[in-house]
């Protein structure tokens, strides 16, 4: 990769501007699950261990209406990152002015300021402005002021263009570097889909077929073959005229389905049996159908033929890049094919296995196979722009080595 990164930036003395994703959950004013905050730790140990001032900033939530503002406030976010870093977090409640330029100069090599909710710039005096999340010009400029240098460690918002991510760093040129978790993110991703080890597959699931049209696209010219499960699987069935039931089906799409079909050939691996339900239930009747699905019956996970038959086509893989579960993996009657997959990946020691956020992540992690997988992706949204072969503008804005 030829982007900056944390190691090649002066640190010491310098005001270290840095995009961090803190946007973890809140309840009563306490953290909960502070995955995220751990995950940027390594980058933010690292700059002040070099002598430099960490200024960081982070959305969490959506601030629509001047109401959503105290319940997503940072302050819990400082707290629990300073029992994490064993050292004082200053919490600067605001977003702009001279609170915040005050608490900056006041700063010593080694210290750690956290800034209000980059996201409370998107509402101002009752108005919906979206500053932030549209990108304001101005106020890109204004935070890229505050400090001297710029590192993004927030691979999860990479693919929006927001003030805190690109505005800062397009009004940095030169100084804008990519964080530890950054790296990774681009290493693992970039490498699998621009040059992958070969055998490359991909396994795609989850609900619909339409939000993964364009992965299934891009990957169709890159992947060896195209592992398909889950709901999306049905429309794929209604396209060659495979009876569906009552599955998951979105008729819109069938036209798109039977293109991708035609283009692919035996490129795209379809599931030969399936788990049906009598209704969208754990306590539902189940058998498992190959080919046809009866009227009244759904499919909500793929059968055992068809976890043997992508255990075959996966065994000699070298690179795996999956997104999405097989199956309605949040209900246990429903799980496994997910599950034997997932595990099935963890057996695989010499391919590289990357997961690529949002749901499938939460499935490897809540099935207990993610720390036998090679990278587990930070971003849903920002893993599928990669996958789509597009340009992530939070990427594009880092400076180039
Ligand atoms: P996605 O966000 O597109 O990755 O989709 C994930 C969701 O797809 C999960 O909530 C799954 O429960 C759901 N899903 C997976 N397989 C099926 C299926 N066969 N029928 C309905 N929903 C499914």
């Amino acid at each position: 990769m030829a982007k900056l990164t944390v190691e090649d930036l002066p640190l010491e003395g310098k005001k270290v501007l840095m995009r961090v994703d803190f946007n973890v959950p809140i309840k009563d004013g306490v953290v909960g699950d502070d995955n995220r905050i751990v995950a940027a730790l390594p980058t933010i140990k690292y700059v002040i261990e070099h002598g430099g001032r960490a200024i960081l900033f982070s959305h969490l939530g959506r601030v629509k209406m001047e109401e959503d503002k105290p319940g997503l406030s940072m302050r819990p976010v400082a707290e629990r990152l300073s029992n994490l870093l064993n050292k004082p977090v200053t919490f600067v409640p605001v977003t702009e002015g001279k609170q915040l330029e005050d608490a900056i100069d006041n700063m010593n090599n080694g210290d750690v300021l956290l800034v209000q909710n980059t996201r409370y710039e998107d509402v101002k005096d009752g108005k919906y402005v979206k500053r932030e999340s549209g990108n304001d010009p101005e106020l890109g400029k204004y935070w890229a002021s505050l400090g001297d240098v710029f590192i993004n460690d927030a691979f999860g918002t990479a693919h929006r263009k927001h003030a805190s991510n690109v505005g800062i760093a397009t009004n940095m040129p030169g100084k804008a570097a990519a964080g530890y978790l950054m790296e990774k993110e681009i290493k693992f991703l970039g490498n699998a889909v621009d040059d992958p080890q070969r055998p490359f597959i991909a396994i795609l699931g989850g609900a619909k077929v339409s939000d993964k049209i364009g992965v299934i696209d891009h990957l169709l010219d890159k992947a060896d073959k195209i592992i398909i499960g889950g709901g999306m699987a049905y429309t794929f069935y209604a396209a060659k005229g495979i009876k569906v039931g009552n599955s998951l089906v979105e008729k819109d799409k069938i036209d798109v389905a039977k293109e991708i079909l035609d283009k692919a050939g035996d490129k795209l691996v379809l599931p030969v049996d399936n788990v049906v339900a009598d209704k969208f239930n754990n306590d539902a009747n189940t058998k498992v159908v190959e080919g046809d699905i009866d009227d009244g019956w759904m499919a909500l996970d793929i059968g055992p033929k068809t976890i043997k038959l992508y255990e075959d086509v996966l065994k000699d893989a070298k690179t795996v890049v999956w997104n999405g579960p097989m199956g309605v993996f949040e209900m246990s009657n429903f799980a496994k094919g997910t599950l034997e997959i997932g595990k099935f990946l963890g057996t695989l020691d010499d391919a590289t296995t990357i997961v690529g956020g949002g749901d499938s992540t939460a499935a490897v992690k809540q099935l207990g196979v993610a720390d036998k997988l090679t990278h587990i992706s930070t971003g849903g949204g920002a893993s599928l722009t990669y996958l789509e072969g597009k340009t992530l503008p939070g990427i594009a804005a880092i400076s180039e080595k």
